[in-house]
Order: C-alpha cells, then structure tokens, then sequence
C-alpha cells in the first residue's frame, strides 16, 4: 500500500527555481507600482464587510491547486484595491506610521530564511541581529547602550512583558505559587482601626495616569490581578500624570495595608502624546519599592532627538522601557519590543529548562535563548526590518524624520490657531488634537461635539483623508497623529481646506 501513496505535490510546494524566480519578480513589479501610485489612491474605499466578502473569488477551499503567480496576482489586486492604506500620504489616523519599504524587502528575506528565533542554536545570526537591534534601539532613545530586550508583535505584548518582570520581581514565589495572599496583620500600620472597619480586601495595586492606553486593562485582568487593581491617577491640563495625587494615593494605599508593586509613566501618551515626568515617578517609585515601567509605545523614538532631552529625562530610570517599531521607526506590521537593562529580569521571569530543548551552549560563550525572554517560544524574526530601517537611515537621517513628523504638528497648530472655525486642543510630539467650530452654535458643546463625531466619519468614509479622534474633557476633538514619511506641508492646507467644507455642510443638514 505504501508504495502507492505518490505525490508531485512536493515539487509543487517547493516551487521549482524558475518559477519562482518569475513569479517573485512579477510580484515585485506590481509592488513597486502600488507603492508609487500610493498618493494617487483613495487612502481607503470604505466597503462594507459584505461588499468586501463578495470580492473573494473562492467562495470554499478549492480541492484542486492553482498557479503560485496566478494566486499573487489575485492576492495583490485584492489587497491593492481593497485596503486602507496607512502608508498614504494622507494617512494620520491612530498611531499607525507608514512603513518603509525595505521592511518589505526585509519580510521576504526573514521568510526565506525561516529563523526560527526561539535559541541561538536555531537562529545564531537572527539571534546576534536582534540583540544588537534591541541594543541600538536603548541607545538611540537615551535607555541604556547595554540594553537587552526583546522583539514582540507591538505595544501591547511589549507592556505586557514589563508588566509581567514587574510581578515577578516584586512578588516573591509568584512562579510556583501564584500571586501571594497579602497577610491580613500586614493590613494595618498603626492598629487604631479595628479591622472589622477596614472595608477594602487588601490588593496589589497598579497606578497610572487617566488615559494610559487600554493594554494595562487586558494586563491585570490577564495576569490574574482584576482591573480594580488599577487606580487611575489625575492628570494635569498638559496631560502629564499628577505627581502628587500619585504619592498622596499610593500612600493612603500602603497605610490601607494594599500593596502597590507597579507604577506606569507615559512617553507619549495614546490619545495626545503627553510626556509624563519620569525623574519624579522614579523617585516615587524607589520610595515605595514599586517597579517603574514606561510605556513609549508611540513616543519614545523622540526621546533621541537633542531638542527633546529635556522632556524625556529620566527615561533611562525606568525598569522597563516599551517601545513600537512599526510606529515611530517605520517599520511595517508588526514590531514592538520591551527593554530593560538586566537580562536576568526577563530570564528570572520567563525561563524553563525543559529536557527536550538542547539550548545550552558552550560555558565560555553562552548563548542567548530568546525562549527565555518572553511568553514565545517559536518566534519569527521582527528585528531584521528594524536592523535594516535603521542602517538605512542612520540615527540622524531617524532623527530627521520624526523631527519633521513634530515640525508638521506644530505647523497644523499654527495654521489651525489662525482660523476662526477651529479651536486647538492639545498638540504634543506630533498629535495635534482639534474642533470643527462653526459659527452661530450657541456655545452648545454637546451640538459641537455631535458634530465632530459627525465629521469624522465623514472624513473617514470619504477616502480622501483619514484621521481619527480624541475626547479631551468631555470634548471629542478630531485626532491627527504624524508618523508619516510621505506628507508633505500641503497636505496640511489640503486637509484644513476639506475639513472646513464638510464641517460647513454638515453644520447646515443637522440645523435643519
Ligand atoms: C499604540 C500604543 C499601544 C499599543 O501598541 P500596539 O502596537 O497597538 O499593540 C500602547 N501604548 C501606547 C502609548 C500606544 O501608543
């Protein structure tokens, strides 16, 4: 029986060398022109999933094969015709950034090779490219030159990985059993209260500033703690933490018997781009024994910048520091990564010794198991893109290009300041947050606000523009966010010219 299970479809999936030669070119030919008629298509065509799901050609799984060119001619074409492009000139929308190219070139290069960046014996350049990539990243931000870390698929899990050193390091025997009961007589400092009066359980407890992005919500519910384990400390007008509210809290916290392990700074906040003082939350932190996080998901790439030292100091403070490549380093989907600057806070944290991996190495020149530094064992190669980009560039051609994303949110704030129908929000790195307002509206800030949330579906369906939105004390703003290397300064009038149209018409159809 054996003998007769025959199959060509090996040769088939291996693709013979020719073939995929010519179908790679073809591919890369259409990619070239897709990326050089970028500014000349909608930034989206808005279909609905429906409309979308109809241009699937296959409606089940064909039983037979088909071409692999003929399939990545489909696949572009539906891709090229049916997407929303955040590489678009026009594109401002969340903190997405357009990506550079030679990240695609370095995607097929990474799935060519297939390393597989769990152990060094599995991956030995991949290995040695990510580790230098993490150590270029901590120091071109100001972090640390000996920074180690590692590559995850965006902020959330790179959070998520702080957060995580953060339980560990300060709950001990957390690995073999779980989260630590606080004992009850620890409840009480001074034993004035009897304990019957004492309302509250005792936690361990997480602060951050109102506003910090929603991955610290998923973190405690995920890593066993429960989201009442945040407490959401104010923040200022400029939308930096309060630091007194945050000492005063966690202190009538620990006099409650609670037990705070983990306080969350900003660098560069979700929604405005907001800067936290990091020397201050540093201090607060080692008063109190907490582990000190940075999320810089969006901004910490600006801290390289000279002009931004002042803002960002104290960065180099933090416990653990993360921080997106495919946001403010241009690299495509997905890339984030986490640094701190002891290995051993990530190994203490994530290692296992099972007898089936053979990972150890040589004693003199051991080596690094990236298995070791995450939740993942299988892993991709995300650095490689990050390597490329930023040889690429160099740090200063980097620096110049987040410098311009800053000087055109300055730009939009100037020019925005200068009109009449708008009123500016917040502008921080390069968000700027704004309102439509139109005249003869009553002062009515639910009206105005109705009509921006308006707005911005209409300029997202529009496809000629996207942005997103922001609601800053009860006002939703529209939201724009500069991580793009393609716009240019005429984007900006283009973009304030089609605002004041579409906020002038939709001013006068909800009036009647
Ligand atoms: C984008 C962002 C995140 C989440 O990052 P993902 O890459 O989308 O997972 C977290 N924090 C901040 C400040 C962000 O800007």
């Amino acid at each position: 029986m054996k003998e007769s299970v025959t199959s060509s479809q090996g040769e088939v999936i291996n693709m013979p060398p020719e073939e995929f030669k010519a179908a790679g070119m073809q591919l890369l030919e259409k990619i070239g022109s897709f990326l050089s008629d970028l500014p000349h298509k909608p930034v989206t065509t808005a279909e609905q999933p429906s409309a979308i799901r109809a241009h699937l050609v296959h409606k089940e799984l064909p039983k037979e094969g088909m071409a692999a060119a003929d399939l990545l001619v489909q696949a572009s074409d539906l891709l090229f015709d049916h997407s929303l492009f955040n590489g678009h000139p026009r594109f401002w929308g969340y903190i997405t950034s357009s990506a550079a190219p030679i990240g695609a070139l370095a995607e097929l290069l990474t799935a060519a090779v297939n390393a597989n960046v769990g152990a060094f014996v599995l991956s030995p350049m991949a290995t040695e490219i990510e580790k230098q990539t993490i150590e270029w990243i901590g120091e071109f931000v100001g972090y640390s030159p000996q920074s180690k870390g590692v590559f995850v698929s965006g902020g959330n899990m790179a959070n998520f990985i702080g957060f995580l050193a953060a339980r560990r390091a300060t709950m001990q025997g957390i690995r073999e059993s779980g989260i630590p009961r606080i004992a009850e007589r620890e409840m009480s400092q001074d034993n004035s209260q009897p304990i019957s009066e004492q309302s509250e359980t005792p936690k361990h407890l997480v602060y951050c500033a109102q506003g910090t992005h929603t991955w610290i919500q998923k973190a405690t519910d995920l890593f066993g703690f429960g989201t009442d384990s945040i407490r959401w400390i104010k923040i200022h007008d400029s939308g930096q933490i309060d630091c007194q509210d945050l000492q005063n809290t966690i202190a009538s916290d620990v006099q409650k018997g609670h037990h705070p392990f983990l306080i969350v700074g900003n660098a560069g906040s979700v929604s405005t781009g907001a800067i936290d003082d990091f020397e201050k939350l540093s201090a607060i932190a080692k008063t109190f024994h907490t582990w000190f996080h940075i999320d810089g998901a969006y901004g910490a790439p600006a801290a390289g910048l000279e002009e931004n030292k002042e803002q960002f100091k104290g960065i180099e403070l933090a416990d653990s520091l993360a921080l997106d490549p495919h946001k403010w380093i241009y690299a495509p989907l997905e890339a984030g990564c986490l640094l701190v600057k002891d290995a051993r806070l990530l190994t203490d944290t994530f290692n296992f010794h099972p007898e089936y991996y053979n990972f150890d190495g040589r004693e003199d020149d051991s080596p690094v198991n990236m298995v070791d530094y995450s939740m993942q064992n299988s892993r991709g190669f995300k650095a490689l893109k990050v390597w490329l980009i930023l040889q690429q560039l160099g740090s200063n051609g980097l620096k110049d290009l987040i410098r311009k994303d800053i000087f055109l949110a300055a730009e939009l704030n100037d020019k925005l300041k200068q009109l009449a129908n708008f009123r500016v929000f917040t502008k921080h790195l390069s968000i700027v947050t704004f309102q439509y307002v139109p005249e003869n509206n009553n002062g009515d800030t639910a009206y105005i606000n109705t009509l921006n949330q308006h707005l911005v579906n209409k300029l997202q369906e529009g496809g000629k523009v996207f942005l997103s939105n922001a609601v800053i004390h009860g006002n939703y703003c529209l939201r724009v966010c500069f991580v793009n290397f393609r716009t240019q300064v005429g984007d900006l009038d283009f973009l304030i010219d089609l605002v004041k149209v579409e906020g002038e018409a939709l001013h006068k159809r909800l009036q009647v």
